[in-house]
């Protein structure tokens, strides 16, 4: 990254440059790690490149798969070169097993397993703490017509089936994630941001023990140590997968 390129926006663990091209943006991934709306802040060292390396092979194999991404190359290990698009300011966390917010607010026990993935909507607000929303709020807010909501809940629902089955391959339980999508040059929706252990609970199938088994910035969320080495399996279990996809 040129030291030149204009900072086009910062946020807690990116930075997004433009380039030269005016439909291209590049994002730096940074080691720096926040939870509960920023209230708790840290570092996670290597964090960047695992969550960019992660992420390039995620975006890259669901492109495969047939989701439009905004991913195009990972030029460096901290640097992911992505189609300039216009986010939409709604968080859409797809859930397998009730985690996190989904106990704390409806009293499910923690690894329960849900029914039928459940789609929800927050909205992309600091200020307001990323509250949940309702069907009726997101009319009413009109950030996107119905239709596009729709089309939203159904590309979570298809790329939750492709992540479950690529991280069952890597002996990983996706338990829940979080989506950001946005619009390109074209007016396509296609998905944005990070697929990542930032961004995803998961836990190994190959350890029971309910705290060892966490892979995911639940480690930091809940002081539980070892955030780094959990990173690095993560990526390392990631990237085998890919290349044995690529050799079969
Ligand atoms: O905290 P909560 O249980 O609602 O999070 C659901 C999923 O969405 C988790 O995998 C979490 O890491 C992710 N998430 C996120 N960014 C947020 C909120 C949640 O990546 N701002």
């Amino acid at each position: 990254m040129s030291t030149s390129a204009q900072k086009l926006y910062e946020g807690k663990a990116k930075i997004v440059y433009a380039t030269e091209k005016e439909q291209e943006y590049l994002t730096y991934f940074k080691d720096d790690a926040t939870a509960f709306n920023a209230q708790k802040k840290g570092t996670i060292v290597g964090k960047g490149e695992i969550n960019c390396t992660v992420s390039s092979a995620l975006l890259k194999w669901l492109e495969s798969k047939g989701i439009p991404t905004h991913f195009i190359d990972q030029p460096s290990s901290r640097e992911m070169l992505v189609k300039a698009v216009k986010i939409i300011p709604l968080e859409v966390v797809v859930r397998n097993i009730a985690a996190g917010s989904l106990c704390k607010q409806t009293g499910l026990n923690q690894g329960e397993k849900l029914p039928f993935p459940l789609v929800e909507f927050y909205l992309k607000n600091d200020e307001l703490g990323d509250p949940l929303l309702t069907c009726d709020r997101l009319s009413i807010l009109n950030i996107i017509p119905s239709e596009q909501i729709e089309q939203l809940k159904q590309y979570a629902l298809q790329i939750n089936q492709h992540l479950q089955e690529f991280f069952q391959s890597c002996q990983i339980t996706l338990v829940d994630f979080k989506l950001e999508f946005g619009f390109d040059s074209e007016n396509n929706i296609i998905l944005a941001d990070e697929i990542s252990p930032d961004t995803c609970r998961l836990w190994d199938e190959l350890e029971q023990d309910k705290q060892k088994r966490v892979l995911d910035k639940d480690r930091f969320r809940q002081d539980l140590g070892k955030i780094e080495s959990a990173y690095q399996e993560v990526q390392q279990r990631v990237l085998t997968q890919i290349e044995k996809l690529k050799n079969s």
